[in-house]
């Protein structure tokens, strides 16, 4: 299908200071006030249900009583005790759905306490204020650990081995270090370059080395590091953006979700970042809702995100649906795409939307259509783990992932495994931040065995 060109993709549809505002810290930090109030309306329940959902596990109710306790200080070292990168997760981890929907004042009366922004008001204000780092060294075990990807599970796994005494050598394909929280999040839940500000921070313990711009396949091989170290800890993450598998697909105007969000979050001038005035969104995740609600604030004139599942189908959860919804952004549901629409010159005019329905279980096109107009298109439908860069490694793969034990070690002997390369649980920032520390712990208990 072929029409008129409409193509209308440019930056700077806002004036220069709305940039400023509308990519502002979405959840502006509580202040000292403000958190000892929240923290007073915590039961410090026993057996906390709020602890229990946390995947690293973070005693929450004890940090909680140390805000109270005007301790902020050492309510963070709580956290970082569990969770390295309590900050991060502090602004990234969906709680709606996981401590916040266990606590039991969202059963009572459908207000949980704020247990994130309480998290973050701690961490920051060690982060802040700390001289020396909250955790020592041990004494140097003399054995060398290496670290591939600087992503959260890799910097989780990188210093609690470095807290244990190992030497670590962490390998990090792109430019800078940390993985999907310098390049991955909505730049509105990590603003003022914090991602590499908790990068120093983990760092500071010593006996990390960061190498950049080295990639696994490329300048280094997964036997290579297994012959030349004690150890090795694989947090590859995932590969790019599923296709849709349309015609056209290369068209100028469909674009990658996943590349689109990096390349924003690496902006030094929003202005820059071309946005269409007719915006469609394909997928039903996170990323979906990030670029969504990015695309609004950048000033497109409409954007849709079309989902193939129902609201509860989502990945992306309530709050951060009605996120994109009070900024904007349309949601519909029960529609998978059929075909792109090129206008005369080649590039994206539009996309063509099936509706579907489900019955038992299945998913179906029911046979009618309707189409939008879109200047873009971004694809959002998930990521693939790519295993190419493990290939003659010997390392076995489960349902396309890193297969692991419940140490996170891989089928090699010497190589762990953790993060969204592996299938451990969920895709989120803390489960990564989990898995790290676990493989950190089993690779410590085996090298001073
Ligand atoms: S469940 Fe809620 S009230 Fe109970 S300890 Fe956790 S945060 Fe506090």
């Amino acid at each position: 299908m072929s029409t008129q060109a409409t193509r209308d993709i440019k930056g700077g549809r806002l004036d220069p200071s709305d940039y400023a505002e509308n990519f502002s810290d979405i959840h502006p930090p509580l202040s000292r006030h403000e958190a000892l109030v929240e923290a007073d309306r915590c039961y410090f329940c026993y057996d906390a249900p709020c602890m229990t959902a946390c995947p690293t596990s973070i005693d929450v109710p004890l940090f909680i009583r140390q805000i109270s306790a005007d301790n902020p200080k050492g309510s963070a070292k709580t956290i970082f005790e569990q969770n390295i990168l309590g900050g991060m997760c502090a602004r990234v981890c969906p709680t709606e759905t996981l401590c916040e929907q266990a606590c039991v004042r969202e059963a009572a009366e459908g207000k949980p306490v704020k247990i994130g922004q309480l998290q973050r008001y701690a961490t920051d204000h060690l982060m802040r204020e700390f001289k020396e780092h909250p955790f020592q060294r041990a004494a140097s075990t003399g054995k060398r650990v290496a670290v591939v990807g600087a992503g959260p599970a890799g910097l989780s796994c990188a210093h609690r081995l470095a807290m244990h005494g190992h030497d670590v050598t962490v390998f990090e394909a792109r430019e800078k270090a940390g993985g999907l929280s310098e390049y991955g999040i909505a730049a509105y839940k990590s603003v003022d370059d914090f991602a590499q500000k908790e990068l120093q921070f983990i760092l500071d313990i010593g006996g990390i080395t960061i190498e950049n711009n080295k990639k696994l396949g490329a300048e280094i091989t997964v036997s290579g590091l297994a012959a030349d170290y004690d150890a090795v800890f694989l947090g590859i993450g995932l590969g790019n953006v599923n296709a849709l598998g349309l015609e056209g697909e290369e068209a100028d105007g469909c674009v990658d979700a996943v590349d689109y969000i990096a390349r924003l979050r690496q902006a030094t001038d929003l202005s820059t970042m071309p946005i269409g005035r007719h915006v469609v969104v394909i997928g039903g995740g996170m990323t979906a809702i990030d670029v969504a609600t990015q695309a609004k604030l950048l000033g497109a004139e409409e954007v849709t995100i079309a989902y193939r599942r129902g609201k509860d189908g989502m990945n992306a959860s309530d709050y951060e649906q009605e996120l994109a919804q009070t900024h904007g952004v349309t949601i519909r549901h029960w529609l998978q795409p059929k075909a792109l629409v090129l206008a005369d010159n080649g590039s994206i005019a539009g996309i063509e939307l099936e509706y579907t329905s489900q019955a038992n279980g299945t998913l179906a096109g029911t046979g009618e259509t309707t189409t939008l107009v879109a200047d873009q298109v971004f694809k959002a439908i998930g990521q693939q783990f790519d295993g190419h860069p493990l290939a003659g490694s010997g390392i076995d793969l489960d349902r396309g992932r890193i297969r692991t034990n419940d140490e996170r070690k891989t089928s090699l002997a010497n190589v762990w495994a953790g993060g969204d390369c592996v299938r451990s649980g969920e895709d989120l920032t803390v489960v990564s931040v989990e898995d790290g520390k676990v493989a950190a712990e089993s690779i410590h208990a085996t090298l001073t065995a």
